[in-house]
């Protein structure tokens, strides 16, 4: 609940507005349960647990990286189902990449999450979860969150809005939206949807080729909206938002990663002022796809930067924790 429509409940209880408040503040620092809230009345906390339910997530596994800090959890949802959150640490920050479904139907190629379909939406209070037993779990304060984790997120909007306006709440964990990305694989209405809001977030698309030919290989996305129809709901989400869009572009060898590719992703992007963010990709045991090698990945960046689209190659965290998309929750499942 947003603590609007806390106060509305607590208001129907003929409860004053500051016990939700009070409420509200407890959630965002984690309470698990109405009796930890030492602070209200014992027959109030008790009222309070009839009336509301509070599905907390539970640690199954936490894994930390040796080599860089990264930190992943495995999360049991109250039904039993299982996601991961990853925890990494930057210079100017720690941001936890959070699942946003559980499983994903999308079926990118090359993608650990889409094995075995979605299973089910996560809730706003699932996401906010992650969140914030993230943080706690792992000691620290959380100061930005990616929507890059298991699942589409624009294939749960409604939930994921709620998520959002929740984990922005300067009552709640405050979480500003220019410290928020949003990955998508390309659904172009609901791009449109999000256009119309007017978020301060990045959006991230995951392009990983510039054409229709290379992309429906590894997307069957691309099927139900091609580059042109994705390439022009990007022009549009900036021009609605003024907020540049970051591409995502995983180097498989062979497939998306020849000198060609990067001279169409030059043509097709230069003058939009938007980022490409290059990862080699992550191998995933199920998948038949090899990472480009890391010459390539140089070669590749730096055609596009002298075509005159700037772009990063992504540092890889946590590698040696299996923190490559869906590969915990893989593990769990086949040890089940
Ligand atoms: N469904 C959303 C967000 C989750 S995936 C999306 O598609 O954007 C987050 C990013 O990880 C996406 O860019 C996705 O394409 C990428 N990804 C998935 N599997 C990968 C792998 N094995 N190696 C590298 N990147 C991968």
């Amino acid at each position: 609940m947003t603590p609007g429509e806390l106060g509305e409940a607590f208001r129907a209880m003929d409860l004053p507005g500051y016990r939700a408040e009070q409420v509200f503040r407890w959630l965002g620092r984690g309470a698990a349960g109405f009796e930890e809230m030492s602070d209200l009345p014992k027959a109030l906390r008790a009222r309070l647990e009839e009336r509301f339910d509070l599905p907390a997530l539970s640690m199954i596994r936490r894994q930390v990286s040796a080599k860089d800090g990264t930190e992943k959890f495995l999360w049991r949802l109250p039904d039993g189902e299982s996601v991961e959150t990853v925890l990494m640490r930057y210079k100017h920050g720690n941001t936890v990449c959070i699942s946003s479904q559980v499983g994903c139907r999308m079926g990118c190629a090359f993608c650990a999450s889409t094995i075995g379909g979605k299973v089910r939406d996560l809730s706003a209070s699932e996401m906010l979860d992650e969140v914030i037993r993230t943080g706690l779990a792992a000691g620290t304060a959380v100061t930005g969150v990616v929507l890059m984790g298991i699942g589409e997120p624009l294939d749960n909007f409604d939930n994921v809005m709620r998520f959002l306006a929740l984990v922005n709440d300067p009552a709640g964990a405050n979480i500003g939206m220019r410290h928020i990305s949003l990955s998508t694989c390309g659904l172009v209405e609901a791009i449109d949807k999000l256009a119309q809001l007017h978020l301060q977030l990045t959006l991230s698309v995951s392009l990983h080729a510039p054409d229709d030919e290379t992309r429906s290989k590894l997307m069957p996305v691309n099927a139900r909206y091609g580059v042109d129809e994705l390439y022009e709901a990007c022009r549009r989400y900036f021009a609605v938002t003024g907020r540049r869009i970051s591409f995502e572009y995983a180097m498989v060898r062979d497939v998306n990663d020849s000198p060609w590719h990067a001279r169409e992703l030059v043509r097709r992007l230069r003058g939009t002022g938007s980022h490409v963010n290059l990862i080699r990709l992550n191998y995933v045991s199920e998948r038949g796809l090899a990472p480009s090698s890391e010459e390539t990945v140089r070669s590749f960046a730096k055609a596009l930067t002298d075509g005159g689209v700037t772009a990063t190659i992504r540092r890889r965290l946590g590698s040696d924790i299996d923190a490559a998309c869906g590969q915990l929750r893989r593990g769990e499942m086949r040890k089940v």
